[in-house]
């Protein structure tokens, strides 16, 4: 029920109440009043009768009795007066007047017990009040004394007198009364209830308007503007909130504005406007935090590290598989998955441009349109795959998957969120890719694209550590090319040059992907082979040896330049306990094939070392 209402009926419903109180007890106090009055009246004339007789009496006028009577009947209104006399009366002066008898058993009652009766007789009609009185002989102090002519004792009941009054009149009269209390009552409430209404309603009206504005100021909306018929303090309530309520819609339309350049509008879909905001701060916060760290970062892995642990810890994401793509080469490199299997093309495939989501640059959500992307090899899951590209040459792309619709749908809503970080992390990516580029460019030979004896030096305590660590062996190679001054000096240093690049090829197509090749000194060059066996080890080196000596170089004559190299091997741990040692002693054998004829291969011994060579 409305406000006003419920005001409107309990207001009713008191002043009712108060009515029919004042009714009850006007009516009562009416009926004991009229009850008492009539009762002095029969009070008072039976005094007067009494009196009246006696004076008849002492007058010797009781002939003349029934006059008096009669009078004092008609003269106070009383409906019917009759009088009776007792034993001792009627002993003494005979029966009296045929009107002198006792009438009805009340009569007889009084006339016995000399006690008063009062009795009220109603009907639809009337209502009549009948009086019985005794008339004792009176006492000493009473001015006429009644035992001076009864023969009588002092006290005995000489006779009574019973009046009967209409009281009908009171009992109308009194109705009429309640009437008119009712009627002004009524016309009282109604008065009241109108006045209520007049001067609420402004009020209520107010207090709904200001309901709704704050309901709509709950869901972000403050565009509402309060209006008030009522003055007054409501009219400054008014004012000020609506003052206050644009002052907020310009704030916060501000608020909005600012946040839609920090992040895209909508991408954060709340119905509460306020809400939204909170959430995009707070959205705004974390992802500076994220910055703040990634920044700090020492490489490119570890902010991908970040990513994927931004996945995993913030969004939850149970499945999913982080790739690396060269866009130059549409190679793709796995970085991190949660997946012993892959739901994209077989593990070998490295083609990125397979992968609909880098491919397309959208991103491709399973659920939008059976068998979407080519490459996935699963029917029963699931997919939303982000693509994001870092520059010209490095993309990134997010895989994640799930055999739960609830949850898909949980990293669709999440897309532009993870976005938001993908983008924070994308010029701190960049500028690590730019670092680690340099950093490469100091590491490796610009002519070979070997790794360069300063790489060597950065690497080998990481190499030395993990060895001991993982038990590795190491199998060091030192190769130097024999007579190569003579190749500078009789075709010129390009042939040089070209005879240095040959054999740095015949370097990377010899090794495995763990083994290291790298250029030592000029012509001079260094191979790590990793857990290889002796055999191994032989095997690697003859084929270098071999292939190199196999090349034929073009130098303008019908005798083409072919060269050969020297090698000397040592192992490390058997030959050295650190590497550093067993490149001195792979040297060492290098300078005993180099001393004893070149175009060789010569293993360390120890018998090769001269004393004072010792670290
Ligand atoms: P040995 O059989 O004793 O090794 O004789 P060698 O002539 O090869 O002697 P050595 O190894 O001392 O010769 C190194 C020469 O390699 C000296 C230098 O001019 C030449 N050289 C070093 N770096 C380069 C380079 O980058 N290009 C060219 N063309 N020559 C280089
Ligand atoms: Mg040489
Ligand atoms: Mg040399």
């Amino acid at each position: 029920m409305a406000t006003k209402s419920r005001l409107l009926v309990i207001v009713t419903f008191m002043l009712l109440a108060l009515t029919a109180a004042t009714i009850v007890n006007i009516s009562l106090n009416f009926r004991d009043y009229s009850i008492n009055s009539a009762v002095e009246k029969s009070q008072m004339a039976a005094n007067i009768v009494k009196d009246g007789l006696t004076a008849h009496m002492v007058n010797g006028m009781m002939d003349k009795r029934q006059y008096f009577l009669d009078k004092i009947e008609t003269s106070n209104n009383i409906k019917s007066l009759w009088i009776a006399r007792g034993e001792k009366v009627t002993a003494q002066y005979g029966e009296g007047l045929s009107s002198e008898k006792m009438r009805d058993a009340i009569d007889e009652e009084v006339l016995k017990t000399g006690q008063s009766v009062q009795k009220i007789t109603e009907d639809a009609s009337n209502t009549v009040l009948r009086v019985t009185i005794p008339y004792k002989a009176s006492t000493p102090a009473d001015s006429t004394d009644c035992i001076s002519c009864h023969n009588v004792e002092r006290g005995d009941t000489l006779g009574i007198i019973s009046m009967e009054f209409d009281i009908s009149d009171m009992r109308s009269s009194g109705m009429i009364t309640i009437l008119k209390i009712l009627g002004i009552n009524l016309l009282f409430i109604v008065v009241v209830l109108f006045l209520i209404n007049y001067f609420v309603t402004p009020y209520m009206n107010l207090f709904s308007n200001l309901q709704n504005g704050i309901r709509k100021a709950y869901r972000g909306d403050f565009s509402h503007q309060f209006a008030s018929k009522v003055g007054g303090d409501a009219k400054y309530v008014v004012e000020h909130m609506n003052s206050l309520f644009r002052k907020m819609q310009e704030t916060f339309g501000d608020i909005k504005n600012n946040l839609a350049t920090f992040i895209p509008q909508g991408s954060v879909s709340q119905s509460d406007p306020l809400h939204e905001a909170k959430t995009i701060i707070s959205e705004l916060s974390d992802i500076y935090k994220f910055k703040k760290t990634i920044e700090l970062d020492a490489s490119k892995d570890e902010v991908y590290t970040r990513i994927i642990d931004i996945l995993r810890l913030k969004y939850n994401v149970g499945h999913f598989a982080f790739y690396e793509v060269n866009n130059v080469t549409s190679e793709r490199k796995l970085i991190y998955s949660t997946e012993e299997e892959n739901i994209c093309f077989e593990k070998t495939n490295k083609n990125a441009m397979e992968c609909r989501a880098h491919r397309t640059g959208t991103v491709t959500i399973s659920t939008e349109f059976p068998n979407l992307c080519r490459a996935c090899v699963s029917q029963d899951i699931d997919y939303v795959c982000i693509p994001f590209t870092i520059n010209h040459d490095i993309s990134l792309t997010v895989s994640m998957t799930s055999d739960n619709r609830d949850e898909v749908e949980l990293m669709k809503k999440n897309i532009s969120s993870i976005r938001h970080y993908l983008e924070a992390a994308k010029p701190v990516i960049e500028s690590q890719i730019l670092m680690e580029r340099l950093r490469d460019t100091s590491l490796r030979d610009g002519m070979t694209g070997l790794y360069n004896r300063r790489f060597l030096e950065e690497v080998i305590d990481k190499i030395m550590s993990q060895a001991n660590r993982n038990k590795d062996t190491y199998a060091v190679l030192m190769l130097d090319i024999d007579f190569f001054k003579m190749v500078n000096d009789t075709y010129g240093h390009d042939m040089g040059d070209k005879v240095i690049l040959a054999l740095s090829k015949v370097l990377k197509t010899s090794i495995r992907e763990s083994d290291l090749a790298i250029r030592y000194g000029g012509e001079e060059f260094l191979v790590l082979l990793s857990n290889a066996t002796d055999d191994g080890v032989m095997q690697v080196s003859n084929k270098i040896h071999s292939e190199f000596a196999a090349l034929s170089f073009d130098v303008g004559t019908s005798e083409p330049l072919k060269k050969t190299l020297s090698i000397g091997i040592a192992k490390f741990p058997t030959d050295g306990d650190t590497i550093w040692k067993c490149i001195k002693y792979a040297d060492t054998a290098l300078y005993e094939a180099k001393n004893t004829g070149r175009n060789k291969i010569v293993e360390f011994e120890k018998a090769m070392f001269k004393s004072g060579d010792d670290f």
